[in-house]
């Protein structure tokens, strides 16, 4: 049970936001290191249970402004699944008028029929996997779907009444700067009122990192991928899309109010495999394993180990790091309510990154990114994260 006193205070103590991670793909990316689960379709019927029996321990009713279904790939779950998940959150989590509520799609299974199912049990907004338009960088990425699924998932969930925010990856081997260009004017043409745009990455274990290590695999440059994450700064708001962080761009108004409140360091409940929470100050994460899930969840045993609690200077420079991911930086008078610590007190330490041109000050006293700072936002956040608000 959720002690009671996370009802009420602040909205980093009291969670305004669910995350619901639902594990199941058709098979595994090449780059993938998500938790995910393949092959499991059998078990889909015993995960809903297992988070019914998760969020049925928390108590709630808990009400909150946006639900984010992702994983995994969510719009795999059949039909009377995601009837069962919609009921769920609309049970446990209820959403505020005008809330947001997205669920994570792939184009391969997402359709007419799921999308109206989604609009009836209280979706507004779909997240749609696209990743590229050409077949070529999908096949490098070993993505499930055909180029052209793109632009119909695109159309049905639009069609649906659904919001899209469609994902892009720029940087994989074998794309070019001018397929790259390709795939934000294509993206842009289908309408969708989000972009998220992200650089690949290369995780250790996954198979692309070892073909990469082999030699078999060559990555692109570090100066091709930089000239590609500048060129959508520099294109996608010419097509009505604002950068509003690192990775991502949208129509006036269209936020991802979810990730908005990861970025401003507030609470959110988390349920599921591999699930990660912030819940009256602490942050854990769930077992990574389906079957260890599952069991556990349906035995009403721990399915986290102790959570973690960050203090003073250490919690302020988390929210630091996590408000610089957001173009608009830091703001001072959020970040003393929201961590007791003025802003200004955590610059000097951070002299290196200001003088090379990474970090800079607002016209309202806050702090932000330069364009060279999100060129190398890794860099700045090693920075915070080890020397804000220490010495000069
Ligand atoms: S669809 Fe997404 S979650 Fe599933 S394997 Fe591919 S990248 Fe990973």
């Amino acid at each position: 049970m959720i002690p009671d006193r996370i009802f009420n205070g602040p909205p980093w103590i009291v969670p305004r936001a669910v995350y619901v991670h639902v594990p199941f793909c058709a098979h595994r990316c090449g780059y993938c290191d998500f938790a995910i689960a393949v092959g499991r379709e059998s078990e889909m019927g015993a995960y809903l249970d297992a988070l019914e029996a998760e969020a049925g321990r928390l108590g709630g009713p808990f009400p909150v402004d946006t639900w984010y279904v992702g994983g995994g790939t969510p719009s795999l779950l059949p039909e009377p699944l995601l009837e069962r998940l919609g009921a769920l959150l609309a049970r446990r989590f209820p959403l505020s008028e005008g809330g947001e509520a997205t669920l994570e799609a792939n184009p391969e299974s997402f359709g007419p029929q799921k999308a109206h199912l989604l609009r009836g049990i209280g979706f507004n907004r779909v997240s749609i996997g696209i990743q590229s338009f050409s077949q070529g960088s999908l096949d490098a990425l070993t993505r499930p779907h055909r180029a052209d699924a793109s632009a119909e998932a695109v159309e049905v969930a639009l069609n649906a009444g659904l919001a899209v925010s469609a994902d892009l990856i720029f940087g994989v081997p074998g794309q070019g700067l001018s397929d790259w260009e390709n795939d934000i004017r294509r993206v842009a043409s289908l309408g969708p009122s989000h972009v998220s745009a992200y650089g690949l990455t290369y995780e250790k274990g996954t198979p692309l990192e070892r073909l990469t290590r082999s030699g078999t695999v060559l990555p692109l440059s570090d100066d091709l991928e930089a000239a590609m994450y500048s060129l959508a700064m520099d294109l996608l708001p010419g097509l009505g899309y604002q950068q509003y962080e690192i990775s991502n761009y949208a129509l006036s108004g269209m936020w991802s109010r979810h990730n908005e409140a990861y970025w401003a360091n507030h609470a959110y409940f988390g349920i599921g495999m591999g699930a990660a929470r912030y819940v009256g100050g602490e942050r854990s994460t769930n077992t990574r394993d389906l079957s260890d899930y599952i069991r556990k969840a349906l035995a009403g045993e721990p399915l986290s180990r102790p959570g973690e609690r960050l203090e003073g200077l250490e919690a302020a420079r988390e929210t630091l790091y996590l408000n610089l991911r957001r173009t608009r930086g830091a703001d001072p008078a959020e970040f003393l309510s929201r961590t007791g610590m003025e802003l200004s007190a955590m610059v000097p330490g951070l002299g290196r990154v200001t003088r090379a041109g990474l970090l800079e000050p607002t016209v309202s006293g806050g702090l932000r990114l330069t364009r060279k700072g999100l060129l190398l936002a890794d860099t700045v956040a090693g920075e915070v994260l080890s020397r804000a608000g220490g010495p000069a």
